[in-house]
């Protein structure tokens, strides 16, 4: 199952059971805010998104914005989509990749996907904006960490910049440094997970940032984890401050409620979803078309 088709299925049913009727009125936008509420909340939408969509819908709904000759059926569709657009952030998030050479920090906890999505990021970076991208390991506490990006980059072709067990502050250091004598104009860091957040690893993160001054903090999800991304996101974002959230594995079956949350219950954008293992299995977050593929 696609990311959003549980929501959308859930959805459509919610909206055509209640609006056989031509015209919206107090009887059946009642009846479909509470079908379209519930499949919200099915989905693993978060409450609090679900209450504001809810409200935003009723007022519009409810207060002369019905337009004549349009259907009920596609008058409330057509107020969803608007909402939904809202609440998913309304636009795009690109990259800031003005800095030469742009320093990307990738975080997360341990197996969200991170060392996979630094590979895919790179490798579409590479693809699409002609840059020549060096990946950077610096997870020097899981066994075989380093290994993993260096055996990717090998598939991806992007050239990985490592130094074992040395100190990460050092490496990344040096990583850039490198970059800038040898043309790489995007520097990806991929850091070292832990299981939970701890005190340790937010420490090592910020020295790294202070020190690395990154375009970009893009904290790595994983989408299987429902409401606990909120937590997670906020937490990463205390200290950090992310310039963006990136979700994995949602083409597992997850109910994606948790994934549509982020931006209205966070304030940061999902600037890429990630849709499966290979490598071209990452795209940009667009709002819109999340909506289109919800009520499409
Ligand atoms: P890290 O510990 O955060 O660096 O996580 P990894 O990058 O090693 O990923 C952990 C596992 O999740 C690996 O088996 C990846 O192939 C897998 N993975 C990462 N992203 C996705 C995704 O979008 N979909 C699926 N199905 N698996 C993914």
């Amino acid at each position: 199952m696609a990311f959003g088709d549980f929501l959308s299925k859930r959805m459509k049913k919610s909206i055509e059971k209640n609006m056989k009727q031509s015209t919206l009125h107090a009887d059946n936008i009642k009846d479909t805010l509470r079908e379209i509420r519930l499949a919200l909340l099915e989905a693993d939408v978060n409450v609090d998104v679900v209450k504001a969509l809810i409200a935003n819908i009723k007022e519009k709904a409810e207060g002369g914005y019905i337009e004549e000759g349009v259907k009920a059926h596609q008058q409330m569709v057509k107020l969803v989509h608007e909402e939904l657009i809202t609440v998913l952030g309304k636009e795009n998030a690109p990259l800031n990749l003005s800095k030469k050479p742009t320093v990307i920090m990738m975080v997360g906890l341990q197996g969200s996907g991170k060392t996979t999505t630094t590979n895919k990021l790179a490798y579409l970076l590479s693809k699409k904006n002609a840059k020549k991208p060096l990946m950077v390991g610096l997870d020097i506490y899981r066994p075989g960490a380093i290994d993993q990006l260096i055996e990717l980059g090998q598939k991806s072709n992007i050239p990985v910049f490592e130094k074992g067990k040395q100190s990460p502050l050092k490496t990344a250091k040096q990583a850039i440094e490198f970059a800038e004598n040898n043309g790489h104009d995007v520097v990806l860091l991929d850091t070292a997970g832990r299981l939970q957040i701890d005190k340790e690893l937010m420490n090592e993160l910020n020295e790294l940032r202070k020190s690395t001054s990154p375009s970009e903090i893009l904290l790595v999800v994983d989408g299987m984890i429902g409401q606990e991304i909120i937590n997670v996101t906020n937490e990463f974002n205390s200290l950090l401050k992310l310039s963006g959230v990136v979700v994995t594995k949602l083409d597992g079956d997850a109910r994606g409620g948790a994934t549509l949350s982020i931006s209205y219950m966070t304030k940061l954008p999902i600037k890429f979803i990630g849709e499966g293992e290979g490598i071209n299995a990452l795209a940009p977050f667009y709002p819109k078309r999340m909506a289109d593929r919800i009520l499409g």
